[in-house]
């Protein structure tokens, strides 16, 4: 498993509670847990933000079993991975800009005569209308048609994170992605590129996200608190708690009461909840 955070800023609660469940989904398993920074999007890159959501990870205990990579060192994978598609047809170059896709409904026509030489072009995932199917680790059965093209990598040279993601997944190995709802619809795009591929998916599953108190997502624009380190052995039981389990009473120590959970944790505690309420410190 594995836990992916952009370093767009500080870690928040929310983003805490998606560490831990995917740490605690990979321990009972047995399997490892490794942290990769998904800092592809170099604009949206905050300095140091790295840094300071891997102190705040083993501040709580959340420590990678693996070196933590870095998907801002992984440009020849994904070039690799284009390279790929490009020969099996699954991907063209595009010169539109959305503008352009939206005022003609469609390609403008030096993008359809693929005459694009010279032009800077985006790379875009042709929709097949395949339908993809996966069973949810949490919600179950899902199918999805992709019927509209996406990017891979923009015109201005950034690729996206539908390809990054999958690459990396690719090259770590990982077979369990549990990840929050908010990523549900990007799932059949990456079930497509595994297809595109010719790799087997992970087994992917989406937990319901934790809400403010005006059922926002928390973000850095709802101005969502940043963790706060110093409580991290209270942090970790609540958040432990909200997860179904009753943190035993003498573990005064992150690792220890992660461990526990582990062996008590069960995707289905959170089959039936709606979402997770702001945990506030
Ligand atoms: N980097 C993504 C995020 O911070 C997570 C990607 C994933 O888990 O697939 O939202």
């Amino acid at each position: 498993g594995r836990f992916a955070p952009s370093p767009t800023g500080p870690l928040h609660y929310g983003s805490l509670l998606a560490a831990v469940i995917s740490y605690l989904d990979a321990k009972s398993r047995n399997g490892d847990w490794l942290i990769r920074i998904e800092d592809i999007d170099g604009p949206r890159t905050q300095p140091n933000a790295d840094k300071n959501i891997l102190t705040c990870l083993s501040a709580h205990g959340l420590v990678s079993d693996f070196p933590i990579t870095y998907q801002s060192r992984h440009h020849d994978r994904y070039e690799k991975a284009l390279n790929k598609l490009y020969e099996t047809g699954f991907i063209y170059h595009c010169p539109c800009s959305r503008k352009e896709l939206s005022e003609n409904r469609g390609h403008t026509a030096r993008c359809v005569s693929q005459d694009i030489g010279g032009l800077d072009c985006a790379i875009k995932f042709r929709a097949t209308n395949k339908s993809f199917y996966w069973q949810d680790g949490i919600y179950g059965h899902r199918e999805a048609v992709i019927d509209h093209d996406f990017v891979l990598k923009r015109k201005d040279g950034l690729y996206a994170y539908q390809l990054a993601v999958v690459v990396d997944d690719i090259a770590q190995q990982i077979t369990q992605v549990i990840r929050g709802a908010d990523l549900i619809e990007s799932t059949p795009m990456q079930l497509a590129l595994y297809d595109a591929l010719g790799f087997a998916p992970p087994i992917y599953s989406h937990f319901p996200l934790m809400t403010n108190d005006q059922g926002q997502k928390l973000s850095k624009q709802n101005l969502s608190p940043s963790v706060n380190n110093h409580f991290a052995v209270e942090n970790i039981r609540e958040i432990v708690r909200l997860l179904g389990i009753e943190p035993l009473s003498e573990q005064h120590c992150c690792k220890a009461i992660l461990t526990d959970a582990s062996k008590r944790w069960s995707r289905s505690q959170l089959t039936s909840i709606d979402h997770f309420d702001e945990l506030i410190r």
